[in-house]
């Protein structure tokens, strides 16, 4: 057998979708599969308003742009995160501080968010890694008190809430992807989600190349200028297309991930009561939408012996990031604060196995089988 990490997901209508936009004669952006996801995604966060976006990099740094992030200002994230939840940040100049994670999500560690302030201190991003959530009730209050701004990178979760709240909509800006290793995609892409009324047509003046082509569009006004800077932060319509394929069957999705996880869970629970593996732990507040089933072992030895274990037997099973402030790029335009104490034993630790739409229970099982197999 040889199972890869991922594979795209695909449910079978998205061919006809993407062929009925090219039809249309609309494949640039905002055509009619772009407004029906965006208006999909509005009904089911709760969000005053979602945009699509070319990615979840993109909608990240649109945040940046309207947060006014500027030179010497400073943002407040975790180290173990992707890339671009920092390089939003870096490209406006600001200098990403890092804090230390929680053992149990591997989400920011909340109380030590508050040490990490300084008066150059702009906004605080949470990542709600796995799809599951940060402690958002305390980040808010600390936001609050400190008059700073949250941008929430829910790239990882789609169909996620904490307490019933959709993910994305705590802060004044959500950022989602539907990369094609996320639970939904179209390939590249995400969406910005904003909370805040005053923010949503400099929003779509800044996704249009500094426009007012949007309220053009809607008859708001009879022509359109150049009003602000921008850039082209908008998807075509046929990849739109893909994704309201995923969109519109998204419980076919979510149930066929939920199934996958619960069968990883149960299959490898005694290794985990045996000690020889630890799961994820999801907090009462959070819901799983299933986005990722990862294992940590003892430690990165133990870790690269099991990947390469698994690897000979076709499955690939992978590690995940590299702590930014250990890169290059995280030492010349960040800083950790505080101790790390989590964040690299942690990270070191991790091993994700591969879950995907079209993964088959026989492939789960195999994959099950081989863990157990490794241990014994
Ligand atoms: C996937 C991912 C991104 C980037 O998403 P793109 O759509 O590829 O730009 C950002 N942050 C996190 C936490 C991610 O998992």
């Amino acid at each position: 057998m040889k199972i890869p990490f991922n594979k795209p997901p695909y449910i079978g209508k998205e061919n006809e979708y993407v062929l009925s936009a090219v039809a249309n004669g609309h494949i640039s952006g905002d055509g009619e599969y772009t407004k029906k996801c965006a208006a999909r995604m509005e009904e089911m966060t709760g969000t005053k308003r979602a945009l699509l976006t070319t990615s979840c990099t993109h909608a990240t740094e649109m945040a940046a742009l309207l947060a006014g992030i500027n030179p010497g200002d400073e943002v407040i994230m975790p180290s173990y995160t992707f890339v671009s939840t920092a390089d939003a940040f870096v490209l406006r100049g600001a200098a990403p501080v890092f804090v230390d994670i929680r053992p149990d999500t591997m989400n920011i560690d909340e109380t030590l968010i508050e040490d990490a302030i300084t008066d150059k201190t702009k906004a605080i991003v949470p990542v709600h890694y796995a799809g599951v959530g940060c402690e958002m009730d305390t980040i808010i209050d600390i936001a609050k008190r400190h008059n700073l701004i949250v941008i929430e990178d829910a790239a990882q979760a789609i169909a996620s809430t904490y307490k019933g709240k959709a993910l994305g909509t705590f802060g004044t800006f959500g950022c989602y992807s539907f990369h094609e290793t996320k639970n939904i995609s179209m390939g590249e892409g995400g969406a910005l989600l904003i909370q805040d009324e005053s923010m949503i047509e400099p929003a779509e003046i800044i996704r249009e190349k500094g426009t007012n082509r949007a309220k053009f569009f809607r008859g708001q006004i009879d022509k359109y200028t150049w009003v602000n800077y921008g850039s082209s932060y908008l998807p075509s319509d046929m990849n739109a297309a893909y994704l309201w394929a995923q969109l519109d069957n998204i419980d076919l999705i979510q149930n066929k991930r939920l199934k996958v996880w619960n069968m990883y869970r149960e299959g490898l629970k005694a290794l985990a009561e045996k000690e020889y593996i630890q799961f994820g732990e999801i907090p009462k507040e959070c819901t799983n939408n299933a986005h990722m089933l990862y294992i940590k072992v003892a430690d990165l030895e133990e870790r690269t012996k099991l990947i390469q274990y698994l690897k000979d037997k076709g499955i690939m099973a992978v590690f995940h990031y590299v702590p930014l402030h250990s890169a290059p790029a995280g030492q010349k335009f960040g800083r950790f604060n505080g101790e790390d104490k989590f964040t690299t034993k942690e990270s070191e630790r991790l091993i994700r196995l591969p879950l995907f739409y079209s993964i088959t229970d026989e492939e789960v099982e195999y994959i099950i089988d081989t863990i157990v197999k490794y241990f014994a």
